[in-house]
C-alpha cells in the first residue's frame, strides 16, 4: 500500500495494485500537494513535490505521475 510522504498527510491509496496505487498518489500530489499559484506555470502545468523538503517541480500532469519512479524504492 502506497502512503503519502508529506507529513501530516493522511492519505493511502486503497489500489489493489502497485501500479495503480503510484497512479493514484501521482493524482494526489498533484490535488493536494501541488500549488499554482504566484508562479507563471503555464496552463496545463503542476508544481509538485514528492516529499516535505524536495525542491518544487514544474511539470505537466503526465510528467507527474511519471515522478513516483523517483519514490518507488521506498
Ligand atoms: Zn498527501
Amino acid at each position: 500500500m502506497k502512503r503519502c510522504s508529506h507529513p501530516g498527510c493522511s492519505w493511502q491509496s486503497i489500489a489493489p495494485s502497485g501500479d495503480a496505487a503510484l497512479e493514484q498518489f501521482a493524482e494526489h500530489l498533484v490535488e493536494s500537494h501541488s500549488k499554482t499559484v504566484d508562479v507563471d506555470i503555464p496552463e496545463g502545468m503542476v508544481q509538485i513535490r514528492l516529499h516535505e523538503d524536495d525542491e518544487w517541480v514544474t511539470t505537466t500532469f503526465e510528467e507527474a505521475q511519471k515522478l513516483h519512479d523517483w519514490s518507488q524504492d521506498e
